[in-house]
């Protein structure tokens, strides 16, 4: 891939702190909604204002966002707040407007970044402007798009551009509203290292109970900043109710995290080793994400076998599985007493909950 021209958010001239904190409503609902957001945000530690204004929702009939009009709610925001105010656009016409408006920095959403013609279009309304642009992730885990609407900006001749992480919608049950799959936003970091990558863990987590702790996740990961989305009165938000959090909350959460240094900051440790070891860190992370799946099947089969009245324990599968999972890993180079080893674990671990499972239905039989 060639380099792409993307400054530094050092080098966008708008003063921003880093970490990059990014704060308010996921929608502007009213006037008085958005200016007494931006009052209560005031005093905090963000350096950028958000609403949307043109909201992408999955089906007709939902909120859809006050349009146009809400630019102008976002321009009072700023002068209270004297900081730089940001919205989603979609298409040329909300780019149009925005600009015409004077909104200091566009993000792309995540419905926008899966479709290359609306990126594309976005980027030829954009083009002779020097406004910052982020870009979140599209809803699917795939790299490319991400990579490919930043390359669409930067051909655009955008080169204040930015990355959020905000979680992937995949089919598998999980904790997260959008699965967060750190290794993504760290690829993209890699690839582009002066990009600016902050995660959204509002949307990644969809409930505001998991907020600092994938807050804290993301700067551990070495993630550049956050946006969290933050309202007054969340529970009573036309749109993302359950995961926005008040003004003190957001006060709390950031104070609470710990920072911690970039290698750039601290040239001492900017050594192989270091980027080995958070090699590392992504590995484990996914060997546990994978266990963690292969136990949900587990007990999806153990439930079948159950209604089937099948015994656990069906010693032909294994016998099979354990032959072509050693062939597998010694074809690897792993040793085979050791991959011998850890499926016994495993297999052990997978009876266990499959019996538990057995007993918990059989007693809920029992009760009904
Ligand atoms: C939002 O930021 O409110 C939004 C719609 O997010 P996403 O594009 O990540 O779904
Ligand atoms: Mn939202």
């Amino acid at each position: 891939m060639e380099n792409l021209d993307i400054k530094k958010i050092e080098d966008w001239g708008m003063n921003l702190q880093n970490p990059l904190w990014i704060a308010g409503p996921c929608s502007a609902e009213t006037e008085e909604q958005v200016l007494g957001i931006a009052t209560a945000l005031k005093d905090s530690d963000i350096s950028v204002f958000r609403a949307g204004i043109w909201k992408p929702r999955t089906r007709p009939g939902s909120f859809e966002g006050v349009g146009s009009e809400g630019l102008e709610w976002l321009m009072k925001a700023k002068k209270i707040l004297n900081k730089p105010v940001s919205t989603e656009v979609a298409n040329g016409k909300h780019v149009e407007e925005a600009l015409k408006a004077g909104i200091d920095i566009l993000w792309l959403g995540a419905r926008t970044t899966v479709n290359p013609f609306s990126v594309q279009e976005v980027c030829d309304a954009l083009k002779g402007t020097d406004i910052p642009v982020l870009v979140k992730n599209p809803i699917n885990p795939d790299l490319q798009l991400w990579i490919g609407a930043i390359e669409r900006l930067a051909q655009a001749g955008i080169d204040k551009i930015g990355a959020i992480h905000r979680g992937f919608s995949v089919n598998v049950p999980t904790r997260f509203r959008n699965k967060p799959e750190w290794s993504y936003p760290i690829h993209l970091k890699r690839l582009f290292p002066s990009l600016t990558v902050i995660s959204d863990p509002s949307h990644i987590c969809g409930n505001r109970e998991m907020i600092e702790e994938i807050s804290q996740r993301a700067l551990n990961f070495g993630i550049d900043g956050l946006m969290i989305e933050t309202h007054t009165n969340p529970d009573s938000a036309w749109s993302d109710a359950k995961q926005q959090v008040t003004p003190d909350v957001l006060n709390k959460i950031l104070s609470n995290l710990e920072l911690r240094q970039s290698i750039e900051d601290a040239p001492e440790f900017k050594s192989e080793l270091d980027q080995l070891r958070e090699n590392v860190d992504i590995l484990d992370h996914q060997i546990i994400e994978t266990l963690s799946e292969r136990f949900k099947a587990i007990v999806k089969i153990g439930d079948y076998k159950s209604d089937h009245n099948l015994a656990v324990f069906q010693k032909d599968r294994w016998d099979e599985v354990i032959q072509s999972r050693i062939n597998e890993a010694t074809g690897k180079g792993l040793s085979e007493k050791f991959i011998k080893n850890i499926l016994m674990d495993i297999h052990e671990e997978s009876i266990r909950l499959q019996e538990s499972r057995l007993s918990d239905l059989k007693n809920k039989k029992v009760d009904a």
